[in-house]
């Protein structure tokens, strides 16, 4: 059986002398491993595109035990990320988070969007790291089942205080009276509104906040902090990345 979709290359691993398999998150198939026979034969046009990162159509046959790509047009390289250490960690993380968080064998046209959205704006330097950051796991959460409340107090029902406070563990906020019977951060306003957006918003917005480097910097330490405990996962990538940035 032969599937038509397109996708990004989210890992590689070289199997054998001349073949490697390769995890691809598609837009009609979610995330599925698949094996590039005779890597080096296969025309140049077919080895770009089953590159890390690399985001194109392919055409995929179903074996009896595993996938394989036939054939595989790249669409785009995103060749940029590897001029930029960082960069290039970053979206080995994101590329992590979509293997772990992404359906299999469904559809996964949002996370592909997601992905694809941050890996272009990571490449031409158009936001600061520590937003796509946040955007992209805060927004992923919400994908997987993971959606923060991010409307009211959970307990009282009020929209806002002079602060507020969310829970990681229960992935809500509370207001100034009700915050005691939990454990919570206190979160500055623009950074419960940079929140509400990420979860909220249409994903042709998404991008489109901007705030203060500092209160950039706790946005992304929140939606971590809330992606590590929701998932109990470590993601060696993530501390790549943190080492990266010294
Ligand atoms: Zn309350």
């Amino acid at each position: 059986m032969k599937l038509s979709t397109d996708g990004l290359i989210i890992r590689e691993q070289q199997t054998g002398e001349d073949d490697r398999l390769v995890t691809l998150l598609t837009r009609d198939y979610g995330v599925l491993r698949a094996f590039v026979r005779g890597a080096k034969r296969i025309k140049s046009k077919s080895q770009s595109a089953t590159q890390l990162f690399a985001y194109g159509k392919f055409s995929i046959y179903r074996g009896k035990d595993a996938y394989s790509i036939d054939e595989a047009q790249p669409i785009e390289i995103f060749f940029d990320l590897r001029n930029d250490i960082e960069a290039l960690s970053l979206a080995q993380y994101f590329c992590e988070l979509a293997g772990e968080l992404a359906p299999v064998e469904d559809d996964a046209g949002e996370y592909l969007k997601l992905i694809l959205n941050a890996l272009h704006m990571l490449s031409k330097n158009k936001r600061p790291h520590a937003q796509l950051k946040a955007i992209v796991e805060l927004r992923m959460m919400s994908l997987s089942g993971y959606m923060p409340d991010l409307v009211a107090c959970g307990d009282c029902g009020k929209f806002s205080d002079s602060g507020m406070f969310f829970s990681p563990v229960e992935g809500q906020i509370f207001c100034g009276e009700c915050v005691h019977d939990h454990t919570c951060t206190a979160l500055p306003n623009g950074v419960l509104s940079a929140m509400r957006h990420i979860c909220y918003t249409d994903i042709s917005k998404l991008f489109s906040f901007t705030l203060q480097e500092e209160s950039m910097n706790f946005l992304t330490n929140v939606t971590e902090n809330f992606l590590i405990t929701q998932t109990s996962k470590k993601f060696k990538t993530l501390d790549f990345y943190k080492s990266m940035k010294g």
